[in-house]
C-alpha cells in the first residue's frame, strides 16, 4: 500500500468501522456539538510550543509516522522525561466505556518507537471536563489490537469495501448519523439477506 494511514482513524474504526470507511473513504465528515468541542479543544492544545517542566520536556502538535506500520497523524502533546517518551492525546469530556481512544495512543506509541528508537510503555489520554489524565498502558495485547485496526482499515482503504452500518449505542452520539440512518440501512440489509 502507497498510501499512509491516518492515526485518528484507528480511533474512528474502534468506535465504528461504517463511520471510519465514511470518513476516510467518501470524505464525508459532518460536525456536531461533540466534534466542535474536539476540534475546538485540539485547536487551544495546537496553538502552545513546547517548554521544559523540570525534567520533564514537552512538546506539542507533534508529526508522527511510521514506515513499519504506514501510520501518519499528529501526537497533541509528546512528553520526554530521562529519554522516556510518552503520547498524550486530549479529549473532550470524560473518559469514555470504549477504548478507542487507547488505540490511537497505541499507534501514536507504535511511530514514537520508531521514531526514536526507544520503547515506548505508556501514554495518557487527557480529558478535558475531568481534566484527568488517564493512563494507556501500551500493552502486548493493545499493540496486537492496534495492529489488527491497522490491517483492516488497509483493506477498506485499498478495497473501498463498506462496512455495514449497524445500529448500536454509539449511533446516539455519532456526528454522521443523519448521513447514514443506520437503523434504515440495518433493515434493508437484513431484508437483502431475506430475499
Ligand atoms: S450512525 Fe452508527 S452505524 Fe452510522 S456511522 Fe455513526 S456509529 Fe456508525
Amino acid at each position: 500500500m502507497d498510501d499512509y494511514i491516518p492515526i485518528a482513524a484507528l480511533n474512528q474504526y474502534a468506535y465504528c468501522p461504517h463511520r471510519c470507511w465514511r470518513m476516510f473513504c467518501m470524505g464525508g465528515f459532518v460536525d456536531n456539538q461533540y466534534t466542535v468541542e474536539g476540534t475546538s479543544l485540539h485547536d487551544r492544545v495546537h496553538t502552545i510550543g513546547e517548554n521544559q517542566r523540570e525534567e520533564t520536556w514537552q512538546v506539542r502538535a507533534v508529526w508522527l509516522k511510521s514506515e513499519r506500520y504506514r501510520l501518519i497523524g499528529k501526537a497533541d502533546l509528546v512528553e520526554e522525561t530521562g529519554g522516556c517518551w510518552i503520547p498524550i492525546e486530549y479529549k473532550r469530556g470524560n473518559r469514555g466505556e470504549f477504548d478507542n481512544d487507547a488505540l490511537q495512543v497505541c499507534a501514536q506509541a507504535l511511530c514514537l518507537e520508531e521514531m526514536t528508537g526507544k520503547p515506548v510503555t505508556l501514554g495518557y489520554v487527557y480529558y478535558a471536563h475531568s481534566h484527568q489524565r488517564q493512563p494507556v498502558e501500551i500493552s502486548p495485547e493493545l499493540r496486537q489490537t492496534a495492529i489488527a485496526t491497522i490491517a483492516a482499515i488497509a483493506e477498506i482503504l485499498n478495497t473501498g469495501k463498506m462496512p455495514p452500518a449497524i445500529y448500536t449505542p454509539r449511533c446516539k452520539g455519532c456526528s454522521l448519523y443523519q448521513q447514514c440512518l443506520p437503523k434504515a440501512a440495518d433493515k434493508v440489509g437484513r431484508y437483502r439477506e431475506a430475499v
